[in-house]
Formats: C-alpha cells, structure tokens, sequence
C-alpha cells in the first residue's frame, strides 16, 4: 500500500479517501463561513488603507470562491461516489485547499506590506493566523491540505521576523510557535484518525470474509448487491444475482466427515473464482450455498451458458484426502431489473429459482422467470387458504392398495391426503404439501391426517396395515415425531399395523435427526418404508446406515420396462438389493398386466398401482378387499373413483 507522503494525498485505500471525505465533509461549512467572514472583515478594516484589488477585489474573490463551493457542496453532498469519483474528489479538495490558500497568502502578505503602522501590521497577522489556524482545524483529516495551508504563514512570519521592529519580530516568533505546534497536534490527531479508519477497514474485512473458504461472506454479499444497485440506478445496466448449492454435498459431510466437506467446499469456492473470472463475484453464503454477483449480465442465453460452465466446474470428480467426491451444482439466477428491484427480492427469486432447478433441473441452471413470479403468486394463494383452512373439516383421505400378487389379496393400504377448498376446490397434494412444508403448516396437516388414517385403519381386518406419509419437515423434528408417536399411542391401533414413509430428502438435511426419528418410530413398533427410492440421491449408505423395513421403488422405473431390457436390468438389480439386505421390495406405479408380469418375473411379489386399484375413499375399501381374485397376478380392474374427488 502507498504510504501518504507528508504533501501528496494517498488514495490507495478506498475506505480511507471515503472516511477522510466524509470527516472533511462535516467542516465545510464552518471552513467557508470562516473564509468569508474574514473577507469581509478585512474588507472592512483594510479598504482605506491598501489599493483596491487588495483590500476590495482579492477577499471578494475569496469570499465568491467560498459561497460558490459552499452551494456546490450543499447541493452534492448526498450524491453516492463510486471509488473513482471519491479519489477525484479528495485530489480536487487538496487542490483547491492549495489555490485558496496561494491566494489567502498574497492577500495578506500584501496587506501587510502595504499598511504603514505596526498597529495595522498586527492586525493583519493577527488576522492571518486566526484564518490560518481555523482553516487548518477544518482541513485536519486532510493531513497534506492541512499542512500546505498551515506553511502559508511561514512568509508572514519571515516579514514580521525582518521587519527591524522588535514587537512584531517577537510576534513573528510567537506565530511560528503557535503555528508549529498546531501543525504537529493536528498532525498527531489525522494520522491517529487514518489508523483508526485503516483497523475498522480491518475489522470489515474480517467482517466481511467467510474463514473457510476466504471469499466474501453472506454479509458483503448483500453489500455488494446494494451497491451493484446504486451504481445501476442511473444507467439501469442489467446485473445479475445467483444462488448456488452443491446437491449431494450433505452425504459427502455424512460419510467422509465435516473435513473432507471442508476441504470440498474450500476447492468449489476455488474453482467457482476460475469460471467467474472478472466478470462475477463469488460469495460464501454458508454450508454449501454461494451466491454470485454477476456484472456482465448481457442476455439469459449468455447468462444460462455462464451458468453451465459453473455446474460443469462442480461436476467434476474432486479428489479430496482419502477419497473422491462427485457432487453436482444447481444455479438459479434473478436478472435486475426484471425480476426484482432489491437486494432482497432478487436473493429470493434467485433461490427460488435454485429451489426449482432442484427439483425440476438438477445440476442445472436456471433464470427466475415470469412463469415462476405466476407460481409464487399461486403457492403464496395456496398457502393463505391453507392457513384459513378448517383442516379437519377440508382434509381427507384416499386409500391405495399395496398388493401381494402372489397371495392375491392387499397387505396394506396406502393413506394419500386430499384436500378440498371452499374457495379453492380441490387442490392436489404435491401442489398443497411442498406448499405447507415451506411453513409450520405441515404439521398440523401430519397430525391431522394421521388420526383420521389411524382411525379408519382401525375398522380393517386385523393383518391389513396402514402406509402413512411423513413429511421430510416431520422426519426433522423431534417434536412432531412426540406428538406423531402420541398420537400413535392414543389411537388404538397396534402399532405394528402401521408403516411410516419417508423419502430420502428427509435424510438428506439432518441424518442425526432423521436416524433418531426412525428408532423413535420403530421402537413404538411401527415399520419404516423408503418411499420414491430411485428418484432422490439412491444413496446406498441411507439404506445401508438406517433400520428400514421395505424400499418403494419409484414409478419411473417401470414406465418403459417393457421396452427396454436396460430397465428391467436395473429393476431387477434393486429387487436384489432388497432381498439380499433383507428388506420388503414394492414397486409402484404399475398400470398394466404385462408391467406386473415383468416385475413379478423380477423377482418382486408387492406391487401398488392403477392396475391393482386407483385411491379410493374409505366407503369403498370394504367392497374392494370382499372383491375375489386369483392367486398369482391379480386381474382387478381399477375400482372407480367416487364421484367429485380425485383418485
Ligand atoms: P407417493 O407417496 O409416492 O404416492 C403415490 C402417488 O402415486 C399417489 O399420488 C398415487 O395416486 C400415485 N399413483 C399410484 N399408482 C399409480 C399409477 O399406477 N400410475 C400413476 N401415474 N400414479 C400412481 P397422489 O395421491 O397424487 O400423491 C402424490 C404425492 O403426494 C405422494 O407420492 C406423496 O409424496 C404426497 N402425499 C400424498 N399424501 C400425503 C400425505 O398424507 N403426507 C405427505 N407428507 N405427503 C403426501
Ligand atoms: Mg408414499
Ligand atoms: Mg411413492
């Protein structure tokens, strides 16, 4: 860093130019008042006595240039200074401090020379050093303007030192001292002022950096984007804001430990600076999300092209101490000024647009678009009517059956929450619960519908169990698990009739939690299926760390299995999988009697699906288990669904 010589101005350090403009800035009106003042006083004092250009014209002058610079400092002063602007700005102070002062210097230099009693003499170095010292006490945080104003005096004192006149030569050495002492306590005091400034820049900086990854925190994010804002107010030059998260990061910490994720994140926050270049900033925001601030943001298709080679970046293998990683990264942009004119609003659009390439692009990017304004705007209706609701009135329950093709008959019915509005009509459930699991809402709908799927379980025939959906929020939560576990107890119901399904995204946040909440379960007697598997990370570690009891295997295994041998190859690796580890196998989402067919050949006898039974309201269960059907493949046709509401 360029150290500030005694008479040039040390611009390197931004925060000290704004903290020195700033402090200055406060002093200019007393400094011009007290220029002005003075001229004019001396145009009082001294008219008669010196020609007309030195007792008239030169303290006009000065008093013009003072209410010209004081009108143009009013009127500027709320004006935001890029860096650039800020050190012009001090430079044009310390020069126009140097002018002033010349001209200050001749005025009374003059004065001095042209008055003829010592009388007069006085007054005009009295006058001067008044000035003098008044202007160098505003000019203080400006230590070479200060100081330049100050030696404006050293002539005087010279002239009153030669003067040949004892009094004024013993005057002269009065000024001089005076003078030198200012200069040396004013000094003190500026260069203590600039320590104090670069320590709480210091400090900033800390406050400002991620001690990790040592990139700029969530804190200099926002900062920078209000910033980025400021400066784009006038021009409106598009700017962009993304938000980044590694998927796949929470495993990695889960299984190699919270050093090997450090190390991971240290290197993500290392490649994410190479593919950024100049042309965006990069931010730890915390855990695994970043955030960028990108400058050049010209068209989404440029943008989007940007985004790629992020996620191109953190999709390659990291080679971590002791192991390899491979993890992916979704980006969700928000383009100022169209989706959002804030540095808040256009975080969140942005993170909403990383939430949906989450869950609709993974490992992709993603621009914050109107047809994403129009789902925020439908959810936000969802969730206001959702919280209005009267849930135990407008909440109800279909039932699936989980068939056992071999036996013929269901083992188990599956609970699948309906929702109907009076305003809304009827809403489906992964529209309306993805909706409540971003509130506390969710809980209360758990809760709800578990007593009214407990309570109708309870009027099946004894072997027949029930298959509940958890939210990953209730997985989550220690409490809700209590009050699912009471609520177990008080229904009657043995519990061993009852299957819980989780998704593996409940495990993904917070396993500790997760692995408590199943053992809570299980110890109550119920049964833990992992429901979607195939569809979320298929991380053989959850299946392999948790005590589950049967693995759902998602519907788009099976949608081309008659098609494609490569499909039912994986299908039938994942029925092994379960066998071998000892655990139930059901694949869902089977429409046909060829589907059925192939996965019974595979080796899976538990199945749900159309081709067994759509939904179905509690009133038609009893009908659908006195249906007879033959052992082997069932031939059931799907039952109907009652009038009005969705299977
Ligand atoms: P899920 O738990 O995987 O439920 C199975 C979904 O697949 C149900 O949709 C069911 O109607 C549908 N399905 C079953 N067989 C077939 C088939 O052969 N073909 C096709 N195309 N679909 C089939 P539904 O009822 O719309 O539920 C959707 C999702 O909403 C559920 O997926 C579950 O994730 C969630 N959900 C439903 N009820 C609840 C609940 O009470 N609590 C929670 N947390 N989530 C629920
Ligand atoms: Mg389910
Ligand atoms: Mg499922």
């Amino acid at each position: 860093m360029a150290k500030a010589s005694l008479f040039s101005i040390d611009t390197s350090d931004i925060n000290l130019v704004r903290a020195q403009l700033a402090a200055f800035s406060k002093q200019v009106p007393l400094l011009y008042s007290v220029l002005s003042i003075n001229a004019l006083l001396s145009i009082v004092s001294f008219k008669q006595y010196a020609p007309a250009w030195l007792g008239m014209y030169l303290p006009l002058l000065v008093m013009t240039v003072s209410i010209v610079r004081s009108i143009v400092w009013l009127r500027g002063r709320h004006n935001i200074l890029s860096d650039e602007q800020a050190r012009r700005r001090l430079r044009g102070v310390v020069g126009i401090g140097g002018s002033l002062t010349a001209i200050v210097l001749v005025w009374f230099l003059g004065l001095f020379l042209v008055v003829d009693t010592p009388l007069l003499k006085i007054h005009v170095a009295y006058s001067l050093v008044a000035t003098i010292i008044s202007c160098m006490i505003c000019l203080m945080h400006l230590r070479p303007a200060m100081i330049m104003v100050g030696a404006a005096t050293v002539p005087l004192c010279a002239v009153l030192l030669l003067s040949g006149d004892s009094r004024l030569a013993i005057i002269g050495v009065n000024q001089l001292l005076v003078l030198v002492a200012a200069i040396y306590i004013l000094a003190v005091a500026s260069r203590d002022f600039d320590r104090m400034i670069r320590l709480a820049s210091e400090n900033a900086r800390f406050a400002n950096l991620d001690s990790l990854t040592e990139l700029p925190n969530r804190r200099a994010f926002f900062e920078h984007v209000g910033d980025a804002l400021r400066a784009t107010q006038a021009n409106r030059r598009p700017f962009a804001v993304a938000v980044l998260d590694i998927d796949g990061f929470k495993a990695i910490n889960d299984l190699h430990g919270h050093v090997t994720g450090d190390r991971l994140l240290i290197e993500a926050g290392r490649r994410l600076q190479t593919v950024c270049g100049e042309g965006a900033r990069i931010h730890r925001l915390g855990g695994d999300e970043f955030a960028l601030t990108v400058s050049e943001a010209r068209d989404p298709a440029a943008i989007l092209k940007f985004g790629e080679r992020i996620c191109a970046s953190i999709a390659q293998p990291f080679k971590l101490p002791g192991a390899t990683a491979n993890v992916s990264a979704s980006v969700g942009f928000a383009i100022f000024p169209i989706a959002g004119e804030s540095a808040e609003l256009l975080y969140e659009r942005a993170d909403y647009a990383l939430y949906f390439a989450k869950s609709h692009k993974r490992g992709q990017p993603v621009i914050f678009s109107e047809a994403h304004e129009s789902d925020i705007r439908n959810q936000s209706t969802v969730e206001q009517a959702l919280r209005n609701a009267d849930l135990d009135q407008e909440l109800s329950l279909n039932f699936q059956p989980l068939f056992d093709v071999d036996k013929g008959e269901p083992t188990a019915f599956e609970a699948l929450a309906r929702w109907r509005n009076p305003t809304l009509g009827w809403v489906a459930p992964n529209v309306f619960i993805p909706v409540a699991e971003r509130t506390d809402l969710i809980f209360r709908i758990t809760h709800t519908l578990l007593r009214k799927a407990l309570a109708a379980a309870r009027t099946w025939p004894d072997p027949i169990r029930i298959s509940f959906n958890l939210s990953m929020r209730d997985i989550a939560s220690a409490d809700s698990i209590a009050e699912i576990r009471r609520i177990v107890r008080s229904s009657g119901l043995d519990p061993r009739r009852i299957e819980f399904e989780i998704t593996e995204s409940s495990l993904m946040a917070d396993f500790t939690q997760a692995l408590a909440s199943v053992r809570t379960l299980r110890e109550l007697g119920a049964r833990i299926s992992l429901d979607d598997f195939g569809t979320g990370y298929s991380s053989l570690s959850h299946v392999h760390r948790l005590p589950l009891d049967k693995i759902k295997v998602d519907r788009s295994f099976i949608v081309d299995i008659e098609s494609r041998s490569s499909s039912r190859d994986i299908l039938k690796t994942v029925i092994d999988l379960c066998s071998n580890l000892n655990i139930a196998c059901v694949v869902e989402g089977t429409e046909t009697a060829r589907q059925t067919e192939i996965v019974r050949g595979l080796g899976c006898r538990s199945m749900q699906g159309y081709f067994f039974a759509r939904p179905m309201p509690l009133g038609d269960i009893p009908g659908f288990l006195a249906t007879k059907r033959p052992a082997r493949i069932a031939e059931s046709a799907p039952e109907p669904v009652s009038a009005g509401a969705p299977g």
